[in-house]
């Protein structure tokens, strides 16, 4: 049982002054494999204090310095990158060659990325030429960062990179699901030897440690990525002290495969659910398919996910892992009885446990046909390895049916014809939207409309995020 009971605060690894522990549990195996502490208010506050204090030095360490710093911190990724992969492997559950070729690599290409905007982002401007007035970039100060189990290292170097790349100090709190590979960043930080205080890690739950971030009057400002439910709470209480509050939420996105889309359109958009055992916000969980292909598109579908291979993490090859925990699986299975007691088609998978497997929170790839775009599987994020199928019959019809949604994350769209796929773009509702398989590049923005969260991560966005704008008259 490893031993991971202690916060980075202020530099140093100290011990939570709280009493509260939680297992971390290897979801392919139920079994416990480490043991972390939830943090107390005070273990919180000398967090913030840290960060606090050390704001007052990073802020003007020169843009120079902040890239050296970052560069180390690459090298020392690098160093540690298999561990990283292991760590998210046996924490949430992604089998080790996924976990390595995209986990693993996510948080890598995410700190080189940042390397790169941050040498040509300018802190300060004229306004124009023929203004005497001067715009200044500057950093916002202490952020709590707030992140999920799912896609876990992706999601921290998207915000720890970015605060450290302007001059920020912060606090971690990762998932207390998936705290490993945090932890193990938090000891790539040390390793490098940023200022005391720059950086801080401090585990808990969302009641405590998380509410005790939004609310706190010291930090300036909160990235949270993780539920609906949990954003809103989080906006909830931070809106006594007005922070700002940066949100990347949850999704339902949308994928029409128009009748000219190219050969192999059904087959990826179910193998993009899939991965990583459906536990994506982005993912494409509802199929919309044109009347006129709906018949094989279905065929097409149960014959790819009858084809998709459930195993435990561990093993190595082409397979899904198992969800990340007992509350998931239930809520899913759930959702999956859900579907069927609606009167949806059952088309692939379904509620029982694959057959090669005896324990672990596994689920199959399941297919759902026939389905309304008002039923619960339609309307919920089920977050699992399960894709609803709708069909369509207009343009608009298609367009209408993918935008009615409460969120607004990630839509796809497959079809041959340049033209339509440009116009139907650019009415979907959403941060994104991937067409005919083209994946987003690094540094691009990402995030949501609706309730599907308000910020934008990646790039220069992400880099705005984390600043404060200052206008300064009679500069010349
Ligand atoms: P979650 O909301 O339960 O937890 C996320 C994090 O928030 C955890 O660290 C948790 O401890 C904390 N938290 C929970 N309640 C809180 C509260 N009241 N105050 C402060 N912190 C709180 O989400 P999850 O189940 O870990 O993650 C899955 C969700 O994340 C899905 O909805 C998914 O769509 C979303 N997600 C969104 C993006 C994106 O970029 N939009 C990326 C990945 C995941």
């Amino acid at each position: 049982m490893l031993d991971k009971k202690k916060f980075y605060i202020n530099g140093k690894w100290v011990s939570s002054l709280g009493k509260n522990e939680l297992k971390v549990i290897n979801p392919s195996t139920e079994e416990a494999f480490a043991t972390i502490s939830l943090g107390n208010e005070v273990d919180l506050n000398n967090a913030v204090k840290a960060a606090k204090e050390a704001f007052a030095q990073w802020k003007d360490v020169s843009k120079k310095e902040r890239i050296i710093f970052l560069e180390k911190l690459l090298t020392v990724y690098k160093k540690r990158f298999n561990e990283m992969a292991e760590s998210m492997s046996m924490e949430m559950g992604a089998p080790i060659d996924y976990a390595t070729a995209v986990h693993a690599v996510s948080g890598q290409s995410h700190i080189e990325d940042f390397i790169l905007r941050l040498k040509n982002f300018k802190f300060e401007e004229s306004f124009d030429s023929k203004s005497n007035n001067y715009i200044s970039y500057e950093p916002i100060g202490v952020c709590g960062l707030i992140t999920p189990w799912n896609w876990p290292i992706n999601q921290i170097a998207l915000k720890v990179i970015p605060a450290l790349a302007t001059g920020c100090t912060m606090i971690l709190k990762p998932s207390e699901i998936s705290p490993i590979s945090g932890m193990l960043f938090a000891e790539m930080i040390d390793e490098v030897g940023f200022p005391a205080g720059v950086f801080n890690l401090v585990n808990g739950d969302g009641d405590g440690v998380g509410s005790q971030i939004s609310g706190h009057p010291d930090i300036d400002m909160i990235s949270f990525t993780g539920s609906t439910r949990a954003g809103k709470l989080i906006t909830k209480n931070a809106a006594s002290t007005i922070k700002r509050v940066c949100l990347e939420l949850g999704g339902k996105g949308g994928n029409i495969v128009f009748a000219d889309s190219y050969p192999n359109a059904v087959r990826d958009g179910i193998r993009n659910v899939m991965s990583n055992s459906g536990q994506s916000c982005d993912a494409p969980t509802r199929m919309l398919v044109e009347k006129s292909i709906y018949q094989r598109a279905v065929k097409e579908a149960a014959d790819e996910a009858n084809k998709i291979k459930v195993d435990v993490a561990s093993k190595k090859g082409d397979h899904i892992g198992p969800v990340v925990s007992k509350t998931q699986y239930d809520k899913i299975i759930n959702l999956i009885k859900s579907g069927i007691s609606e009167g949806a088609t059952l088309a692939a998978g379904g509620p029982d446990l694959p057959n090669n497997l005896k324990k672990g929170y596994f689920i199959k790839p399941t297919i759902f046909t026939d389905v309304k775009n008002n039923m619960e599987i339609s309307k919920k994020e089920i977050f699992g390895p399960v894709l609803s199928i709708i069909q369509f019959e207009t343009e608009n019809e298609a367009i209408k049916i993918t935008n009615d949604t409460e969120y607004g994350l990630g839509n796809y769209l497959q079809t041959e014809d340049k033209e339509k796929a440009k116009r139907v773009a650019k009415k979907l509702r959403s941060g994104i939207v991937y067409i005919n398989g083209n994946g987003a590049d690094s540094g691009t923005p990402f995030g949501g409309y609706r309730q599907s969260g308000n910020g934008r991560e990646g790039g220069v966005w992400g880099l705005e995020e984390y600043l404060e704008v200052k206008t300064i008259t009679g500069w010349k």
